[in-house]
């Protein structure tokens, strides 16, 4: 990987933060995401629905919630972006079976939004335990298919824009943050872009410079910003548009859950190797790359078309899904003292305000109609619309 940089700095010049973490994590051929599974105690981050499963089952209850308050739907898709794997959507639809009675007529498919083979076959192992042989067409937009255990469709796509546009519950937890950002420093000629040059005294090296003069990306900052260093995604606002456009559209929700903040952080921009922080400009390839997402320039993107509602922490946020009731429930049932120990202590790092409880926040999409009311004509599916609060988001919807 590494390598493979410096000949592309070396023939075309320096390149963008956002150039370099595109090439580091989605190279077709090593890209970090493309080629291992790291995710897990012997990777180098784990995330919460690796941590405790009542995680996954909280965001299950959730999508009901949703569902529920959105006049119980006759068919939604449930579209996950990024789902590593397969973890979450596991446990979402185990409470999806354990609920059947609610859901009894209704037609569900699962939709996953991935680029990266490897950890498709990991995901394709947790959901279906190939007890269904799956369909293959590495050429098409939809690169495989299968049936889950519980007998869902799922659906494998690189790329949001091929999954189909139906009426839809979409989740990306920990998505946002590995799309490519650019980095901007405010001096005295203006803002000037962070891009990535080779180091002239020592070879195989890389260093940070600022571009000599404004860059295209620029237009991404906003004309009365404050701050004198900010990173902006592109990608990001594509992905958002997209997402609101579709609720707007067909109805739905959207729920993101990543750690970032609401337009005021600076420097974000880290590494991670064996649950460390890594140099990011040391080993390409070999550690994950990540910005903090910005949610008020998701908020921006969404361009009205769709109300907001967050950035809540996560510790709040699960307060309000119930986790309290639930981890009694579930060490009510366990006499082991490893598995209540595992329990205590999963809930403890979701929860702890010092590890995930305050880093992490919750943002969701959701159309007008469900926030404020009013006649709405966004899905034949849809019928009674409701203004009841969302889930999660108020303590009220809780109790
Ligand atoms: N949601 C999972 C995994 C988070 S890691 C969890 O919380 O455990 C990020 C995930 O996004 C991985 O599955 C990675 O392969 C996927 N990913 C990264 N960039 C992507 C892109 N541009 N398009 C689709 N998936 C992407």
């Amino acid at each position: 990987m590494l390598r493979h940089l410096m000949y592309k700095i070396k023939s075309t010049g320096p390149i963008t933060v956002a150039e370099y973490m595109k090439e580091v994590l989605t190279n077709p051929a090593k890209g970090y995401y493309v080629c291992r599974d790291m995710l897990g105690e012997k990777g180098d981050f784990i995330t919460s629905p690796e941590i405790s499963q009542i995680f996954g089952e909280l965001l299950g209850i959730w999508f009901i919630s949703e569902w529920i308050a959105t006049g119980k739907s006759v068919a939604f898709q449930l579209v996950e972006l990024g789902p590593g794997r397969g973890t979450l959507m596991g446990d979402i639809l185990r409470v999806f079976s354990q609920l059947g009675s609610v859901l009894k007529n209704c037609d569900i498919s699962v939709h996953l939004v991935e680029m990266s083979q490897k950890l498709s076959e990991v995901q394709a192992v947790t959901l279906t335990e190939e007890k269904v042989p799956l369909e293959r067409d590495a050429g098409a937009p939809v690169y495989m298919k299968g049936v889950t255990k519980s007998g869902v469709p799922v659906s494998w796509y690189r790329d949001l824009q091929d999954v189909p546009k139906g009426y839809s519950f979409y989740l990306a937890h920990e998505f946002f943050d590995v799309l490519p950002v650019h980095k901007f420093q405010k001096t005295p000629q203006g803002w000037r872009e962070v891009l990535i040059d080779i180091e002239p005294q020592v070879s195989d090296k890389l260093r940070f410079v600022l571009a000599p003069c404004a860059t295209p990306a620029e237009a991404f900052i906003q004309h009365d910003e404050t701050r004198d260093h900010v990173e902006v995604c592109p990608d990001a606002g594509v992905v958002i548009q997209e997402l609101s456009q579709r609720i707007a559209l067909t109805g739905g929700a959207v729920l993101i859950a990543d750690y970032g903040h609401d337009g005021t952080k600076t420097d974000t921009f880290r590494g991670f190797c064996g649950h460390k922080l890594h140099d990011v400009l040391t080993a390409p390839g070999t550690a994950d790359l990540t910005a903090d997402v910005d949610f008020s320039y998701l908020r921006r993107m969404a361009q009205g078309k769709v109300a907001s509602l967050g950035p809540i922490n996560q510790h709040t946020f699960l307060q309000n899904m119930g986790i309290d009731v639930r981890l009694k429930v579930l060490l009510g049932k366990s006499d082991e003292p490893s598995t209540r120990q595992q329990l205590l202590q999963g809930y403890d790092m979701l929860m702890n305000p010092k590890k995930m409880g305050e880093r992490f926040n919750f943002f969701a999409l959701l159309p007008h109609q469900r926030l404020h009311g009013g006649r709405h004509h966004m899905n034949e599916c849809q019928s009674k619309p409701s203004t009841s609060p969302v889930a999660g988001f108020s303590e009220l919807a809780w109790r």
